[in-house]
């Protein structure tokens, strides 16, 4: 051994937090978006271990952090991050999965920039740290180790919990019911698990294998999966507990009805929701079709307008580029600053070719005498004065409509609550919009011992409120199960 090299039995001294800083955010590998534009295989392709490690050395550990602050289910980002410094990749992710039961899906579609990375320190100078990177690292590297550690099983309570949607609410909360001991039986009524994470979210932004590979581990748990159930229909909720036994329920059905532009046109053949066009691909594999058995609309050499600025349209707009496009616009009224979207999406859309067309509002669909969608007819749009959402209010330039050719149209607006479980539910109250009133800390609804929480109660919001809403629903009927007392929300 030379002066030169570093013997490893001496540790190396810490970094001096000037040093840390100079060192530049590691980047995330990605595939050619040339390449990618004509496949669903994931986008990112994961930091590597020395990319991990180089980005983890740029944590500043500060004596309060923010970022955990920032990050709605209080992840330990400091203490993960330290471990992985250490080279402890295994107990950085027990670390994490203390607060945070999916790190593998958070870490690829969380909207860090307005979370945790928006809260640290080192974004007033320099770039954030890479936390969604880093948790989505140790997570990745846990699951190939295949090395994920199970709690052990509690002693049975003798309670049952019925949950209602699969989602990531439902999930999280069936996660930390079943480690309490509860029997914990989780209805869904598509044939597969997982929510929006499963027929919303592609492949292309988060591999089915990993949502199937969280759902496994849950099964080992010792959570009850029964699918192809629709609570409402196939069985009510007094049904639950009056007749099977349930001592309380935790509805968890999201927000899945679409919402509509309301124009004329729009019921034309060849515009579809998002939820459909996204659901067809996603969970039914239309991309694959015919060797799939289900179809899609022939996106091949063809003109696709997507209309919205949220993750679906994002989504909605990249699926269409992938089915082989010619031009994939997207459609949206404010300006790109406004944009719901991630940020990593909006960049990712523009280098696959995205057209975007914003500051634009469809007005109709024009359709040709087959009934077939064949153009859009937009008005150019101004911003105004900042509305309750705090967004510049979009507001039509007159005389300025213009058509575009279109052979296919996908609206993605927002989704708002499927009226069936509270349709069915009489002593369930709801809000204006329909969505389940619920107290925002105990998480009871009017029902005595029905709990609810996530979309279908906040609205479409994020996965990390979600989970964050599943695991306060979980505390709180681990309470009600326990002391048997019950306060119905003012
Ligand atoms: C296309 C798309 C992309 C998104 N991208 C992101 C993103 O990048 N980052 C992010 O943080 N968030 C994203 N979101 C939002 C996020 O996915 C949701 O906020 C989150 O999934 C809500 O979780 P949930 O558990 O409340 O409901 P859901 O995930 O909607 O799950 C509800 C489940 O309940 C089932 N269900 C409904 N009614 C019944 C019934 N009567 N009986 C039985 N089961 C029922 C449904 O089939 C569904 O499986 C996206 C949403 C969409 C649609």
């Amino acid at each position: 051994m030379n002066a030169e090299t570093p013997d490893p039995a001496v540790p190396a001294p810490p970094l001096s937090k000037k040093d840390r800083m100079k060192i530049p955010r590691q980047p995330m590998p990605e595939q050619d978006p040339a390449r990618r534009r004509t496949n669903f295989e994931e986008v990112n392709q994961g930091l590597t271990v020395m990319g991990a490690a180089t980005e983890a050395l740029r944590c500043l550990s500060c004596a309060n952090p923010k970022c955990t602050s920032g990050c709605p289910v209080g992840v330990k980002v400091k203490d993960f991050v330290d471990l992985i410094v250490a080279g402890d990749f295994l107990g950085a992710a027990a670390k994490i999965r203390e607060d945070n039961i999916l790190p593998a899906i958070t870490g690829r579609v969380c909207p860090q920039e307005t979370q945790c990375e928006g809260c640290c320190i080192l974004g007033n100078k320099f770039e954030p740290l890479g936390v969604g990177y880093l948790e989505r690292f140790v997570a990745d590297y846990e699951r190939r180790t295949g090395r994920v550690g199970l709690p052990e099983r509690p002693l049975a309570t003798g309670k049952k919990v019925a949950i209602v949607g699969s989602g990531p609410a439902g999930l999280s909360a069936a996660g930390d019911l079943v480690r309490q001991g509860h029997a914990v039986t989780v209805f869904e009524a598509l044939h597969a698990i997982g929510g929006v994470l499963l027929y919303g979210i592609p492949e292309f932004r988060l591999p089915k294998e990993i949502v199937r590979h969280e759902v496994d581990a849950m099964r080992m748990m010792g959570v009850e999966f029964q699918t192809n159930v629709v609570i409402g229909k196939t069985v009510t909720i007094d049904e639950l507990m009056a007749d099977e036994g349930y001592d309380a329920v935790f509805v968890a059905t999201g927000a899945g009805l679409p919402k509509f532009l309301d124009v004329p046109g729009e019921h034309l053949n060849g515009v579809y929701s998002a939820n459909e066009f996204l659901t067809r691909v996603n969970l039914m594999r239309a991309d694959a079709f015919p060797e799939s058995d289900e179809p899609v609309f022939d996106c091949r050499g063809r003109d696709v307008a997507v209309v919205g600025g949220g993750n679906t349209a994002m989504d909605a707009v990249r699926t269409a580029c992938r089915l082989g496009a010619r031009t994939s616009y997207l459609i949206y009224r404010r300006s790109e600053a406004e944009m719901p979207a991630r940020a990593e999406e909006l960049k990712h859309a523009k280098q696959e070719g995205i057209a975007l067309m914003t500051l634009t509002n469809p007005v109709a669909f024009l359709g040709d005498a087959d009934g077939f969608v064949s153009g859009v007819r937009c008005v150019r749009m101004e911003l105004g004065e900042p509305d309750a959402s705090g967004r510049r209010s979009p507001k039509e330039i007159p005389g300025s409509e213009f058509e575009t050719p279109i052979q296919m149209a996908v609206i993605a607006l927002g989704t708002s609550a499927n009226p069936l479980v509270q349709s069915t539910t009489p002593e369930l109250a709801t809000t204006r919009k329909g969505y389940i009133a619920a107290d925002p800390e105990t998480l009871r609804t009017s029902k005595r011992g029905v709990f609810a929480g996530g979309d279908i109660v906040t609205g479409g919001a994020t996965v990390i409120l979600a989970m964050g809403a599943g695991r306060k629903a979980a505390a709180s009927i681990h309470e009600y199960l326990s002391t048997g007392a019950w306060d119905a929300p003012a």
